[in-house]
């Protein structure tokens, strides 16, 4: 825990609080994708190329039946990218939208600050975890910068295939 208090975020199940949404990326995960950048980042890696995402009270609202809508009213889009900020801050709506973007036939990329291996020991991060397809995990770090590695920006990031994991999370208890 760092201390910050975040109780000043929006806990609407039914909106998300971004710092913007990019209709079409090919750089954010396989294929053609929607982009949520979500608004709140504790990490503060030295940097990050979106600063403008950190504080959680900056960005604004969005409904999640509004991204749906973008995304299916888009015939190219292959999946959703929930990227930051750090949607695991908002593990509530996004869970929400990341369920209903499976429930569409889409799948879910998630980038987080977080690594796959601290996301397993709460049961928080497990309600969004469970409908992420691929997770992009940890920090940025500047020391370890390759401008050659797909979809990531430092080698300590990991691309993880959740069905591949050996020892996939525990979820999908009741949470
Ligand atoms: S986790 Fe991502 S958004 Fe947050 S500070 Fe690090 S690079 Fe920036």
């Amino acid at each position: 825990m760092t201390g910050l208090n975040t109780s000043h975020l929006q806990i609407s199940k039914n909106t998300i609080r971004v710092a913007g949404i990019l209709e079409e990326s090919i750089v954010d995960g396989p294929g053609v994708r929607l982009v949520v950048f979500t608004q709140g980042c504790k990490h503060h890696c030295t940097g990050c190329h979106n600063p403008e995402t950190h504080d959680f009270s900056g960005g604004y609202d969005i409904a999640i039946e509004e991204i749906l809508t973008m995304l299916k009213e888009n015939p190219m889009i292959d999946g959703i990218t929930l990227s930051g900020g750090d949607p695991f801050e908002q593990v509530e709506p996004c869970s929400i939208l990341a369920s209903r973007v499976q429930e569409l036939g889409y799948d879910v990329v998630a980038y987080t600050g977080y690594t796959y291996e601290t996301l397993l020991k709460s049961r928080k991060y497990l309600q969004l975890l469970q409908y992420v397809d691929i997770l992009i995990d940890g920090r940025f770090e500047i020391e370890k910068m390759d401008l050659t590695l797909a979809f990531r920006g430092s080698s300590n990031q990991r691309i993880l295939y959740m069905q591949e994991q050996k020892e996939p999370a525990p979820l999908f208890l009741a949470i």
